[in-house]
């Protein structure tokens, strides 16, 4: 009985132990509901042995072994239950997808235009909605403007930057092939990327469908055909500031977007001019738009991440809370696969980002099918429409995600157990609910850059 009570108090103090942890990282994070939670979590748990002394003292070594026994079914139950196993499936081939029928590029038609009357003749059922949504102030009219110059201005000037770079993400190839292994550039490859400040990068082979059929946006000719026969496509990632986010749907969210746009378009012209040097052709794809190929399935199938409930990739360590840059290119690599960590399932147990989106977009129900690909398929005009109602690119999903998580040993150990073990998912599902709010508090700050 006493090595029993002896082994419940050293459990118990490791219990203890974990949610003092926990309380200091919430302290350090400043999330100030989820350190009042755990703080008191932590004051129950140092308090509840010292009543059992002061006023049942005779059940003490009881009580350590009660724990002991609770503690180890709990661990049981987590430990012995079966890994998430749920893959995103491919069910049919996949059709190229013309970058016009793309909400951004819809939206960039200049009303009455031919090319806008053209459009929506060949697509009349688009046309009611959109127009509806074309009442609206854009993002950065200056109604949205007024309601905080200082920040809407600074995305407002980071997307103009991105515009100048439109033009050069192509050029040259240099005459002189240098001839190198595919496992010697691989490498080369992933430490210029780290180097030049990404946060990690993977490999794809670029099928048909991952192109873009026909010029929506960008300096390119409306409508003229993409002619890209590129063999690879290197994706790569960069994480966004959690802190701005965390402002979702205020103007931070949009600062920060944009600063990440302008950091994966300096990457990628950067790596395509780098490798048009090495004698191959190389092309990088940038925000604003000037993309060719489709940015999420390319990072999905080099390994990046996974496609959650809000239909964009999470990734293992980042979460959604990242922005991807991509480099397509004729230089010998060598490709990654899609990876699992347990995110399809852990979205089937979590609706929270459906449960917050403020437009309702996020499917709560099952995933269905589109162009070939079983999936949640968010609501695209829907949220759009929100954007344009609060002038930002909303982000709240991104915000409430539980993948969206810092970067740091505690999540990263949360993280860990859910991609293991079905149990610990419905269990840190329950509890981001109980610690975080089901419906987590925005940054109460007017914006980072004040006084
Ligand atoms: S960005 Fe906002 S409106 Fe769009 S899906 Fe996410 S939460 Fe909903
Ligand atoms: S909030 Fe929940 S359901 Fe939505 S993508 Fe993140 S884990 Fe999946």
């Amino acid at each position: 009985m006493n090595l029993l009570s002896f082994s419940g108090q050293l459990v118990y103090a490791v219990l203890v132990l974990f949610f003092f942890i926990f309380v200091l990282f919430n302290l350090v994070e400043k999330e100030y509901r989820a350190l009042r939670r755990s703080l008191a979590v932590f004051l129950f748990l140092v308090i509840l042995p010292v009543l059992f002394y002061l006023f049942l003292s005779s059940t003490l070594v009881l009580f350590f072994v009660v724990i002991l026994i609770l503690i180890i079914i709990f661990m049981l139950i987590i430990f012995l239950s079966p890994t998430p196993k749920g893959q995103l499936q491919i069910v049919s081939d996949q059709a190229r997808i013309d970058e016009r029928d793309i909400i951004f590029a819809r939206f960039d038609l200049k009303e009455n235009s031919p090319e806008y009357n053209a459009y929506y003749q060949n697509r009349p059922e688009y046309k009611a909605g959109d127009d509806q949504i074309r009442q609206l102030p854009d993002l950065f009219e200056p109604q949205h403007i007024q309601k905080d110059p200082v920040l809407m201005s600074l995305g407002d000037a980071e997307f103009e930057f991105l515009e100048h770079q439109m033009t050069i993400v192509n050029g040259e190839i240099g005459r002189e092939k240098i001839i190198r292994s595919e496992e010697d550039n691989n490498h080369m490859i992933r430490s210029i990327l780290r180097y030049l400040g990404s946060d990690d990068c993977g490999i794809c082979r670029l099928d048909s469908s991952d192109v873009y059929s026909h010029v929506g946006r960008g300096p390119e000719k409306y409508g003229s055909e993409v002619k890209n026969t590129h063999k690879y496509g290197i994706s790569f990632i960069i994480k966004m500031d959690f802190d701005m986010i965390r402002h979702a749907p205020r103007p931070p969210v949009i600062v920060e977007t944009a600063k990440q746009y302008v950091e994966a378009a300096k990457i990628s012209v950067i790596l395509a001019a780098f490798i048009r040097r090495l004698g191959y052709s190389a092309r990088a794809n940038i925000a604003g738009s000037n993309y060719q190929t489709l940015m999420v399935p390319c990072a999905w199938k080099a390994g990046l991440g996974e496609m959650g409930r809000m239909g964009i990739l999470i990734h293992p360590r980042f979460g959604p809370s990242i922005r991807i840059g991509l480099v397509t290119t004729d230089l010998p690599l060598i490709t990654n696969k899609p990876i699992v960590f347990g995110v399809q399932d852990f979205c089937k147990k979590c609706q929270k980002c459906a449960n917050n989106c403020p437009a309702e977009a996020v499917p709560k129900g099952d995933k269905i099918k589109e162009n070939g690909v079983l999936k949640w398929v968010i609501k695209r005009e829907k949220c759009y429409k929100y954007w344009r109602k609060v002038g930002t690119d909303c982000s709240t999903c991104i915000f409430v995600c539980p993948y969206s998580k810092p970067d740091n040993l505690f999540h990263n150990m949360v993280r860990n157990l859910a991609t293991n073990f079905s149990a610990a998912q419905s269990l840190f599902v329950w509890a981001d609910d109980f610690f975080y709010g089901k419906k987590p508090d925005i940054r109460k700050k007017p914006h980072p850059f004040q006084k």
